[in-house]
């Protein structure tokens, strides 16, 4: 099957933190992702709020947002073949414990919230993302 496909990533403030963006970026490119875009910013907590928001209702949503905004994060438009699966498949399970062997969450990921990477789960959800940080 042929689509290339855009994604957001996120390297979230633990990793930035730990200085692991550019091990991470790797991660990417080994497995043919591009970076088409990229930056470094702060997020207030009103803009996670808006970025999570379909995690409203959900207990460890006012953490989620706290965690988001707290640091720097790279936020990063991937591209390549099926590139939303692919970085799903290079970031792990939500949980770093639970993440497979030689993924980046299973790496480098501290805990379910400090889990070093964000991406996109769908088709509409990267569309949205990448209108949301870049323009
Ligand atoms: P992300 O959206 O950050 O890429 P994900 O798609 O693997 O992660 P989601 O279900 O979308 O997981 O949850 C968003 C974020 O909320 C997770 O990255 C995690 O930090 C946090 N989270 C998810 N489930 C839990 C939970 N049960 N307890 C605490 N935090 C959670
Ligand atoms: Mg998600």
């Amino acid at each position: 099957m042929n689509s290339k496909e855009q994604t957001l990533s996120i390297i979230k403030p633990d990793a930035v933190e730990r200085n692991l963006a550019e091990k991470i970026k790797e991660k990417f490119l080994e497995r043919k992702l591009t970076i088409k875009n990229q930056k470094k910013i702060q997020i207030s907590k009103e803009e996670a709020a808006e970025f999570y928001k379909v995690h409203q209702t959900k207990p460890f949503y006012d953490r989620l947002c706290n965690y988001l905004s707290s640091g720097p994060i790279v936020v990063m438009i991937l591209e390549g073949e099926n590139a939303i699966s692919i970085n799903r498949k290079i970031m792990g399970a939500t949980d770093p414990q639970k993440a497979d062997k030689g993924t980046i969450r299973k790496e480098f990921g501290i805990s379910i919230d400090k889990n070093s990477v964000h991406g996109s789960d769908s088709q509409d959800n990267a569309k949205k993302e990448i209108d949301f940080f870049f323009n």
